[in-house]
């Protein structure tokens, strides 16, 4: 075993955010709003619109001028639903109105109407002390024309669309997707749906994080198993880099299958990245194969997760040009006592239950069915130990999606 200090997390992202700064991919494409679920946008969204547009009632009731309350009970001399454009209103009159109308020009306050008695004679007598502008959506109380409603970089979830929508875009100008070739390494890797051989696995990975890197708004080129052996693996990657923006790879990272990856880089002569102070992940590689940078994820299918999930994804946030890549976290009380003390930053699959962290009973980087069990990943710092109770900081698994 190699000496080679352990590289600490915060180095690794550190390096990653730098290489994907330098690699911030420039087109853009103008997508409509129902396919723009997930992807960055390219450009900052400018209001074209006050909204609302103009005074409108927030509730069913009646509109009126203040000044002519008293000369109350008041005529209905209109109804105003939303969607119809109101007249000014009459002097001394008011306006049976609905929730979203446009105020008539001339009333200054919207009662609701359960707050009115309305006479046999059909007119309005307002019951409560009234105030103006009481009831009122302003004209732009949400946004005027020109403001910044959404910067370039902003990831588009359902809200971010539906303010696109408000402002009337049918589409938006999105970063282009980040190409991602897709490579599982590994004699005993097996797709799903063939027959199992003697000695041989299904390859989990491929599935994981295909799925992980399209909710991330990357293409998946999908480049299948590759055996390990140093020829075919520097084959393949010539293929990839032709079209790939990033080769993400699981397997053959770690001494045991002959380092098969990091051989292959380190002829590359770019600095590489490896051996992290983490903890499941160690073996992660990182480097460049030609101009095209490599990320070698372990291929134990929790460590493959652990440092996707942990220093893949804010990479390929960034080159999409996402600023804030982090994950949000909180502290939560451990349920455990953790007094194993380790050189690297360790990742626990944990459930929160009453604010406490239950551990996953196998914590073993083999084993998947633990993160379909846990809420996300408990951080055990280095060479600390920890006592039932005492706080640790908790990533949520929907915070890395
Ligand atoms: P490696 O990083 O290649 O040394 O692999 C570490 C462990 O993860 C071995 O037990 C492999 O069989 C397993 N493994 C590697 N790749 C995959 C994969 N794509 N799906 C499931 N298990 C894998
Ligand atoms: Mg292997």
């Amino acid at each position: 075993m190699s000496k080679t200090p352990l590289m600490p997390v915060e180095d690794a992202l550190y390096q990653l955010l730098g290489m994907a700064n330098e690699q911030r991919l420039a087109d853009s494409e103008l997508l409509a709003l129902d396919d723009a679920r997930g992807r960055v946008l390219a450009s900052d969204l400018v209001a074209t619109l006050d909204l609302p547009p103009w005074p409108n009632s927030a509730m069913d009731g009646y509109a009126l001028n203040l000044a002519d309350l008293h000369r109350q009970p008041l005529k209905v001399s209109q109804k105003v639903y939303a969607g119809q454009a109101p007249d000014t209103l009459l002097p001394g009159t008011c306006a049976r109105i609905f929730t979203g109308a446009p105020l008539p020009p001339g009333a200054t306050c919207v009662e609701m109407q359960e707050n009115v008695e309305v006479l046999e004679d059909g007119r309005v007598r307002f019951l409560q002390p009234l105030k103006a502008g009481q009831n009122i959506r302003a004209q732009g109380q949400e946004n005027r024309v020109g403001d910044i409603l959404l910067r370039a970089g902003k990831r588009l979830g359902p809200f971010e669309l539906a303010v696109a929508a408000g402002q009337g875009l049918a589409q938006l100008h999105v970063v282009r997707r980040p190409r991602v070739a897709l490579l599982s390494t590994g004699d005993e890797l097996v797709e799903p749906g063939q027959p199992l051989r003697p000695g041989s696995i299904y390859n989990s990975n491929r599935v994981l994080l295909g799925h992980w890197l399209r909710e991330l708004g990357c293409e998946v080129i999908d480049a299948g198993i590759l055996p390990d052996r140093p020829a075919q693996t520097r084959l393949k990657l010539e293929q990839l880099q032709v079209s790939a923006d990033l080769i993400l790879t699981t397997g053959g990272v770690s001494a045991g299958d002959a380092d098969c990856l990091g051989q292959v880089l380190r002829d590359s002569g770019k600095p590489l990245l490896w051996k992290l102070a983490i903890k499941p992940g160690k073996p992660l590689t990182v480097g460049h194969f030609g101009t095209v940078p490599v990320i070698g994820l372990p291929g134990n299918p929790t460590s493959a997760l652990v440092t996707f999930g942990l220093l893949a994804r804010p990479y390929l946030l960034r080159i999409q040009g996402v600023e804030d890549v982090m994950p949000l976290s909180f502290m939560v009380n451990a349920g455990f006592d953790w007094h194993k003390p380790g050189s690297r930053r360790e990742y626990l699959r944990v459930k929160l239950e009453a604010g406490r962290a239950m551990l996953y009973p196998n914590q073993s980087s083999g084993v998947l069915l633990g993160a379909t069990w846990a809420d996300g990943l408990v951080e055990i710092p280095e060479n600390s130990t920890h006592n039932l109770g005492d706080p640790l900081r908790f990533i949520p698994f929907n915070e890395l999606f």
